[in-house]
């Protein structure tokens, strides 16, 4: 019968337990191995490493057993002197307090967080990369205060029919279920496209630091207009826009109202981004700032994360919404709406388009992207904001992501890391992780055995739940044989968006059936992942892949894990051998399961795309070679890719698997774990992710920001001011003429020359640079740095030109090129092209 009304029961924890609730009240302590080993003697049923809830464990565990553990002096001292290990822990030296000065404190803006399965507050890999950048800050203790939204009934839970169609189910969750705690006697109040709501806050822990997710179900108010935060990418745009207001805004003044002062504020994609909107108000009616000086004030301190080359994947609302939704912003700042909507222009593009991400990048003062090759890609694509500059100076950077190695490596891979490079595995170099080579061949493959055991017992126990569930009744029976754990096991699990091409390994059916159904060296397959409900391609795709796993002709080596989460994600990377992902090349910003398969010793099979690209090396993994995706044919591409796959598979990866020495052993195979686990494992868990956010971005930022706000803002109006004065006199900033240079011999200095006009600017706010080098065929000077010329006055006779000059020598003959560009220069820019503008020689 379905429940007219759902309800929640709170545990009435005995006493004698109050640390064991602390323990499992800290998110950041979860997936420790002693906290796991803990619960699982609470109740081994119900800890089971599948279902991993330690919260949950408390939450459903009876009173009898909570009472005899009450009663278990030996187990109470276990805990509390856990307890009391973690506490002092966290205030024990680590990377962070090995700095000179204290890290600044910084908020992380998201829209989603993936801490665990068992918090449900994300849908994909945006979440689990926000819930594992907490996590990896806290490992490091660096501080860093969480934002975001509660969502009552999270991210859909998945099930596939005996048709393979997916079906949305969105259960609703108390926020006292998932570890979260009522900040009492505070709220946040704002305006919400002309209705006041309010918000509560509510609280998590991760290590020392705080999560903060606001959620707009206040008990006994049932005005509709509340329910902001109900469900996670729920609805249409109109919702889209409430849920980032309430983030941006209400996650501002939730800072506020809790007296923190982030020094750096971190946008997890453009979702937070109307945060810079509320500062900029704040400095604007608080501080008395214009607004040029308002943005000028908060831009050092803000750094941008994109995260998708997708454009279908970046917010974009009708200007008639924004004004619809912002006419209190303007009101209040005095800043007219056109102004506000320039902010958020597509240049070229549709103008009753607003696009966050393009707002984003115009106000923050810093900008990355997650991996080398979408630093590359978004450069491209976002090149239009920046007209003047070339694509390689758009100034958006890198930061490759990182998985967090203490939720995704299984124990007996860590214990061999940590046995032969030492317990400081994480801060260690690659040089030092070369002590893995003494690790036996033997102990590698005993952990890729336990590991494909587990996932075996995994998929059986949920498929033989799911069947019991749905009452289909009777035919269990095969389920005892489906996978086998001896066999080659390769895995495919992320979101079913058709970039991703779950089924470029279904191409050819008949080919695929013979790598399964091989007598001496078979193939199986495990496949997971949802489709967004309003995505009827995914589905369609999802549909054909879940038919194999239906069909009894292929479902003993087919299985499709439904309701990918955090967990089943846990269990599948550590346990194939083999990580599969076909997207289409660049489609792909970074990818973190083929992370976290790696750091198991897991290898991935992939095409070049995202971290990939710059992960990949033959002794550690394959890359799947590609057509050039956007000039084929996409039924050619498919069919060639496809066949590459298969041959890959067929040729390669087969016989390596199978091909066992004397004493059974795979040489090869447990070769390629180990130069998988040396070269990715250092490179791309979430520790290195977190220190290069720390030390390439956040602690510049805090310092810049510093600067710029002494004396009242000083160097903020100083730069607004100056940049104004740039932006009108650049028009007839000119290079008049570049002096070819005689040529010369090697080593001999030349004397370089160009003459310029500034126009109304001064010689002090530009530098007038050259590019000398190697020119290749196609007339590009090769490689090198732009080198600054000195300004020697105006050329007799020419009151309005400047003559600048460099020298320069070469130690090796040949054609050499030169170009002249000139940018706007002040002490106090990030970067120089922080204006976008530049002159170069044509
Ligand atoms: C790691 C993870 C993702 C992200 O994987 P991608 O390779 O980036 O697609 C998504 N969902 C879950 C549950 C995960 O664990």
């Amino acid at each position: 019968m379905k429940a007219n009304h759902t309800f929640t029961v709170v545990p009435r924890l005995p006493d004698e337990l109050s640390s064991l609730a602390a323990i499992s009240h800290n998110l950041g302590w979860l997936f420790d191995r002693r906290v796991r080993t803990l619960f699982e003697s609470v109740d081994p049923e119900l800890s089971r490493f599948e279902q991993y809830d330690p919260l949950g464990v408390l939450n459903r565990c009876s009173t009898t057993r909570l009472g005899e553990l009450a009663a278990d002096p030996s187990f109470i001292r276990r805990v509390d002197a856990l307890l009391a290990e973690l506490t002092a822990e966290l205030d024990a030296p680590s990377w962070a307090t090995s700095h000179e000065s204290p890290l600044p404190l910084v908020a992380y803006l998201s829209p989603e967080f993936g801490l665990a399965a068992s918090v449900p507050q994300y849908s994909g890999g945006l979440g689990v990369l926000a819930g594992d950048h907490l996590k990896a800050a806290a490992d490091l203790h660096v501080p860093i205060v969480g934002v975001g939204l509660f969502y009552r009934s999270g991210y859909f839970r998945q099930m596939i029919d005996h048709e393979g169609r997916q079906h949305e189910r969105f259960p609703v969750q108390h926020p006292v279920e998932v570890a979260l705690s009522r900040v009492d006697d505070l709220t946040v109040e704002l305006d919400i496209g002309g209705t006041p709501v309010v918000a509560s806050i509510w609280k998590a822990l991760v290590g020392p630091n705080p999560l903060y997710l606001l959620d707009t179900r206040i008990p006994g108010e049932g005005n509709p207009d509340q329910l902001v935060t109900d469900r996670l990418y729920g609805g249409g745009s109109e919702e889209r826009i409430r849920q980032e207001l309430l983030l941006g805004v209400g996650g501002m003044r939730a800072l506020r109202a809790l007296g923190i002062e982030p020094e750096v504020f971190h946008l997890n994609e453009g979702h937070a981004g109307f945060v810079t909107l509320e500062r900029i108000r704040i400095a604007m009616i608080e501080g008395g700032l214009t607004f040029p000086e308002a943005i000028e004030a908060i831009r050092p301190s803000m750094l941008f994360t994109t995260h998708t080359p997708v454009p279908a994947g970046i917010d974009r609302f009708g200007r008639e919404m924004v004004e619809r939704y912002f006419g209190w912003w303007c009101r209040d700042t005095g800043v007219a709406m056109s102004d506000l909507l320039a902010l958020g222009e597509e240049p070229g593009g549709d103008p009753a388009v607003f696009n966050l991400a393009n707002m984003s990048l115009r106000l923050c003062g810093d900008a990355n992207a997650v991996s080398l090759l979408h630093g590359h890609v978004s450069r491209t694509m976002f090149a239009p904001l920046w007209p003047e500059l070339d694509v390689g100076d758009v100034p958006i950077g890198a930061v490759t992501n990182g998985v967090h190695a203490p939720t995704f490596m299984a124990d007996d891979i860590a214990d061999i890391i940590v046995r032969n490079v030492g317990p400081d595995w994480p801060l260690a170099t690659r040089e030092q992780f070369r002590a893995l080579h003494a690790a036996s061949p033997e102990e590698l493959w005993d952990a890729r055995n336990a590991g494909r055991r587990q996932l075996v017992e995994f998929l059986r126990d949920r498929a033989r739940r799911a069947v019991a569930a749905r009452n289909h009744g009777g035919d269990l029976a095969w389920i005892d044989n489906m996978l086998d754990p001896e066999v080659l096991t390769i895995g495919f699990a992320r979101r079913f968006a058709t970039y991703k091409r779950a089924t470029l390994l279904l191409h050819d059916i008949d080919r695929l059936k013979a790598l399964l159904s091989d007598d001496e060296r078979p193939v199986q397959l495990v496949f997971a992942g949802k489709a967004h409900p309003a995505d009827e391609p995914g589905k369609e795709f999802l549909r054909e892949v879940a038919h194999l796993s239906i069909d009894p002709a292929t479902r003993k080596r087919v299985v499709f894990l439904e309701d990918y989460d955090l967990d089943a994600g846990r269990v599948l990377t550590r346990g194939v051998d083999v990580w599969l992902n076909t997207p289409l090349r660049p489609m792909e910003a970074c990818g973190t399961s083929g992370m976290k398969a790696a750091l198991n010793g897991v290898l991935n099979l992939s095409v070049r795309d995202g971290w990939w690209d710059e992960a990949f090396r033959p002794e550690a993994g394959w890359a799947i070679p590609i057509t050039d995706h956007f000039s084929t044919d996409p039924a050619q591409r498919d069919e060639m890719e496809s066949n590459w796959l298969y041959e890959l598979i067929e040729h390669e990866i087969v016989p390596l698997f199978y091909d066992r020495g004397p004493s059974g052993l795979p040489a090869g195979w447990t070769g390629r774990m180990i130069s998988c686990i040396e070269w990715l494992a250092p490179q791309f868990h979430a520790g290195r992710m977190v220190r290069d956010y720390v030390e390439g971005h956040y602690v510049p930022a805090a310092r810049r920001s510093r600067r710029y706000l002494v004396d009242d803002a000083a160097v903020a109006k100083d730069v607004a001011a100056w940049k104004a004065k740039v932006r009108r006199g650049w028009e007839s900033v000119r290079i008049v003429e570049v002096e070819p240079p005689v040529d010369s011999h090697v080593d001999e200095k030349v004397t370089l020359r160009a003459v310029v006009a500034l126009g109304g600017l001064s010689p002090d706010d530009v530098d007038v640079a050259c590019l000398v080098g190697p020119v290749n065929n196609d007339g590009d000077i090769m490689g090198g740095d732009f080198m600054s010329m000195a300004c020697e006055g105006g050329p007799p006779g020419s009151p309005d030109l400047l003559l600048y000059s460099a020298q320069a020598s070469f130690d090796r003959a040949g054609s050499m090129g030169y170009a002249v560009r000139i940018v706007p220069r002040h002490a106090e820019l990030p970067r120089w092209s922080d204006l976008g503008l530049a002159r170069l020689t044509t």
